[in-house]
């Protein structure tokens, strides 16, 4: 059952220098026209293939979607008209002069602040300045839920500098905030000028950084996401449908979907997507069929990164795994690093620096208690989750 849509748009004035995502095509270029035919067209598809009326969230990221008000002010309309949509996100650019009335169909912006230094700014090659966030966000907030992104780790930064950008974005009233690592990907700029042997000398102790972030709990903010906090009732619900595991559809150039144990993506190339489109066919170029273990994985993969609500010991069970044995393995070998509620499992939240560590010793454990590992229903499942 479709629970939410997402919608690409890759058009952004210029290309950040850590972005790996499918983006920076120019709004300028001949490609904008054709790509929102091909957008309406595939939703058109989609509407006749699939059940609309179960949708609750829609976001348009990307990109900057915000550069087309009009564009995803239409798809907005087309998906009302099968179902009540609860939450409408728009990613923005703080850059742009925001106007809330563009933007009256949406519930939610979602702003890339991403630091409020100028010297940062910069070195990640943003086009916007400190100024253009505080006006933007400063116009949104009695219109929407606003969230900012901010991102730490940066190329020489203090923790104490990624405080000051923690304390700015609160003092202007968001109601969410994400907190993401700089990373560098392969292909991006700053990926290119470390593989040619320059420094970009990034700090060493990350845990440091995490620390500073309870600076966010302590000004009432709900960490329910390892990158997410909220102030109570504004999760993102959108997103929680991806740490959920529920079904989605994601529509648009390289976007992502996911329907009952099947995950698939659309073309990265935007020109195959026009085309493809054109001809009346979906331009779908990887499906992945996650079964067996493989859920098992997901569901400890996702379910860790959920600070609340954590791993559910239920779906663990009912994809075959020996609750039992995992439970008593893992009491056992990684009490310190884990809370034991009752039928769930949770990140003890200091830990946060290593959850992929975590993750993945928590993964080797569970293949040990997999019941349809070899082939063999080897185990008795006696305990009801
Ligand atoms: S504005 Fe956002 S999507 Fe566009 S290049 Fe920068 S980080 Fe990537």
């Amino acid at each position: 059952m479709l629970k939410g849509l997402y919608v690409h748009v890759p058009f952004c004035f210029r290309k950040c220098y850590y972005c790996d995502f499918v983006s920076g095509i120019s709004p300028k270029s001949d490609y904008v026209q054709e790509y929102f035919e091909a957008l309406n067209n595939e939703l058109k598809i989609y509407s006749y293939l699939y059940d609309f009326s179960t949708i609750k969230t829609l976001y348009f990221g990307g990109g900057t979607p915000s550069l087309f008000p009009k564009e995803i002010a239409k798809i907005s309309e087309f998906i009302s008209r099968f179902s009540s949509i609860e939450e409408i996100t728009v990613e923005a650019n703080p850059y742009y002069n925001f106007s809330p009335y563009d933007f009256e169909f949406a519930t939610r912006i979602s702003f890339g602040v991403q630091t409020f230094s100028e010297k940062y700014l910069k070195i990640l090659g943003r086009d916007h300045s400190s100024k253009d966030s505080v006006r933007s966000i400063q116009k949104a907030t009695d219109f929407f839920s606003v969230n900012a992104d901010l991102i730490f780790g940066m190329p020489k930064q203090s923790p104490a500098e990624y405080l000051e950008d923690i304390k700015k974005l609160l003092s202007l009233g968001v109601d969410h905030i994400s907190c993401y690592l700089l990373e560098i990907h392969e292909g991006t700029l700053l990926w290119k000028m470390m593989s040619s042997g320059l420094s970009l000398d990034l700090p060493e102790n990350i845990e440091d950084f995490f620390d500073v972030q309870e600076y966010i709990e302590e000004a009432g903010f709900v960490r329910y996401e390892v990158s997410n906090f909220a102030k109570p009732s504004s999760e993102c619900k959108h997103n929680l449908l991806y740490w959920n595991r529920e079904d989605f559809l994601g529509v648009g150039v390289s976007a992502w979907s996911k329907i009952e144990n099947v995950r698939f993506c659309n073309t990265k190339n935007i020109r195959e997507y026009i085309n493809n489109l054109r001809e009346g066919k979906l331009p779908i170029e990887v499906f992945d069929k996650i079964e067996g273990f493989r859920v098992v994985e997901e569901i400890i993969f996702l379910g860790l990164r959920k600070i609340q609500d954590g791993i559910s010991l239920g779906e663990l069970y009912k994809e075959g795994l020996d609750v039992s044995g995992f439970l008593d393995t893992l009491k056992s070998m990684y009490s310190d690093f884990l809370i034991f509620d009752e039928n769930r499992i949770r990140i003890n939240k200091q830990h946060i620096p290593v959850i992929d560590e975590i993750t993945a010793r928590l993964i080797v454990v569970a293949e040990r208690f997999y019941k349809f590992k070899d082939g063999l229903n080897k185990i008795e499942l006696s305990r009801n989750y």
